[in-house]
């Protein structure tokens, strides 16, 4: 008999830290952050969780916050293993990439009972391409108002702030509130041979960690998108070398090698065949191929 299959790519949300693929520094932060707030119950001296992130799209920079924040909401978290239940009102929470209501994903687990450290926490995802004068107010508002929570900040994409001199704004903020905040962005703290404004030097030392994502081997790559194959019910036609075609031609980037995978999920016929991924064009963003597999 057939198991039953995923109703949709969505459901494939991830909900184990071995899911996610490559980022071993990127998640040992992730990890000692959520033990901090939820095992330990740190409070104050939040600045020292700041960091900023930076790797090439589809990396896994935001799903390992998204993942992070599911950590920290859970009404039955694993003191041990940090994994979250994936059954509370948290855990169930869609994470979108910019929020569905700009102050985000509010939690409050202020009963013992309910979790051995009571937190209050808010989450606001900012999705930096659109960050104007206005919305930074909004979010200065939030902070102010929720003061006695605990606040993290997820700045997404934040070199897009660059253009608009929207990083400088930043900086008081960034100061004034107790708050984590956490950035990512697609461009490390370097040349890239663009003519790129980089972030404001005062702006990135208020990052106390400075993360590069990770990629993974070509061997780690095949056997995750094997899994992902299965749980979608994809057949894959000599599996071994076009699984590992895949790897080779999206540089590794895992969240590349998945459109091929997710492509053929949702044809009639499952069957990822070599011709598919002949066809297959690699959606690499603007620019980035010519420094792809630069950043380890
Ligand atoms: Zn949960």
């Amino acid at each position: 008999m057939k198991k039953d299959l995923p109703q949709s790519l969505d459901s494939l949300d991830i909900n184990r830290w071995e899911q996610i693929l490559g980022n071993v520094a990127l998640i040992e932060f992730c990890k000692d952050l959520v033990w901090a707030v939820r095992v330990k119950g740190v409070r104050t001296g939040l600045k020292d969780f700041n960091a900023i992130i930076s790797g090439l799209s589809r990396t896994g920079k935001s799903m390992c916050i998204r993942f992070t924040m599911k950590c920290i909401g859970c009404f039955d978290l694993n003191f041990e293993t940090l994994v979250p239940c994936g059954r509370c009102m948290s855990c169930k929470t869609k994470q979108y990439r910019s929020g569905n209501r700009g102050w985000e994903n509010w939690c409050s687990i202020l009963s013992p009972e309910d979790a051995p450290t009571p937190i209050e926490y808010h989450y606001a995802p900012v999705d930096c391409t659109t960050l104007d004068k206005d919305k930074l107010a909004r979010l200065v508002f939030d902070l102010e108002a929720n003061e006695d929570s605990l606040n993290i900040v997820y700045l997404d994409e934040i070199h897009r702030l660059t253009s608009r001199n929207m990083d400088e704004q930043l900086l008081i903020p960034m100061e004034s509130y107790e708050a984590i905040w956490i950035a990512s962005s697609a461009y490390a703290d370097r040349s890239d041979g663009s003519n790129r404004k980089p972030l404001e030097k005062m702006l990135l030392n208020r990052f106390t960690h400075r993360l590069t994502t990770q990629k993974p081997s070509v061997d780690e790559l095949v056997i995750w998108l094997a899994e992902r194959c299965e749980r979608l019910g994809v057949t894959v036609e000599d599996p071994r070398t076009t699984l590992g075609l895949i790897a080779q031609r999206s540089d590794r980037i895992p969240g590349l090698a998945q459109q091929v995978v997710d492509k053929v999920s949702k044809k009639r016929d499952k069957t990822l065949t070599r011709k598919i991924l002949d066809q297959h064009v690699f959606d690499f963003d603007d620019g980035q191929i010519f420094n792809a597999g630069t950043d380890e």
